[in-house]
């Protein structure tokens, strides 16, 4: 029988760490705890896990520091969690490395779905076809080819640029200023405008309803998402 996929949740909550864990083991994942970031640094080449939860309050180092740490010091999938009003530390945390956020308090469903997109993209990464299918639209990165009910849908160059790299990444946040590098280079990271008019092109072409996107959808000051499901 294959391993449980091996989750550490750091949190300094002992009641939210507790019902994490709870949460988690019930759906088949293996758990182990930190409450400190030292703690952490200590479990990481111990558990060695898949996935890492990390809330960004804690009480002994920063956050965003810690994101760099665990991202050198392991091969996890980083999910940082944090609260509402802090958007700006949610762009820098994924802008150092984190794969998606989740705001506080969040919806057990909503984490779980987020575990699996992550242990999902694990698996592609080791090398499934770059096929995303998502309604009647098929987005295949291997021939750079978009249909839409078996129709093509041809796309300006920055356009394919924009969502081929959401879809080599489905159901994960990437900020703004990572879209803006990888398509149109770093010298233009904070060309919001760019972005947005391409995605409102984009959304045109391959929303069933451009007004209400349920393909290519906002994280609200922060970046954008695919969901491959809708
Ligand atoms: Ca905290």
């Amino acid at each position: 029988m294959a391993l449980p996929p091996k989750l550490l949740v750091i949190e300094d909550d002992p009641a939210i760490r507790r019902l994490l864990r709870v949460t988690l083991e019930r759906s088949g994942h293996a758990v182990a705890e930190a409450g400190s970031a030292r703690e952490a640094l200590s479990l990481l080449s111990i558990e060695k896990p898949q996935v890492i939860l990390l809330d960004l309050g804690l009480p002994d180092r920063d956050g965003l520091e810690l994101v760099q740490l665990l991202k050198r010091g392991s091969e996890a999938t980083l999910i940082v969690v944090s609260a509402r009003e802090a958007t700006s530390e949610k762009v820098a945390a994924l802008d150092l490395g984190a794969d998606d956020y989740l705001v506080k308090p969040f919806d057990t469903e909503e984490l779980l779905a987020r575990i699996r997109a992550a242990l999902r993209h694990r698996l592609d990464a080791q090398g499934a076809a770059h096929r995303i299918e998502a309604g009647g639209l098929v987005i295949d990165l291997d021939h750079r080819r978009v249909t839409r009910d078996g129709a093509e849908v041809h796309l300006a160059p920055k356009e394919y640029g924009v969502l081929a790299l959401l879809a080599a990444k489905p159901d994960r946040v990437l900020s703004h200023a990572q879209i803006l590098r990888e398509v149109w280079g770093p010298a233009q990271a904070d060309r919001v405008e760019y972005l947005r008019i391409v995605v409102r092109s984009l959304r045109q072409k391959l929303e069933a309803d451009p007004a209400r996107p349920s393909l290519i959808v906002n994280e609200l000051g922060v970046g954008y998402r695919l969901k491959p499901g809708a």
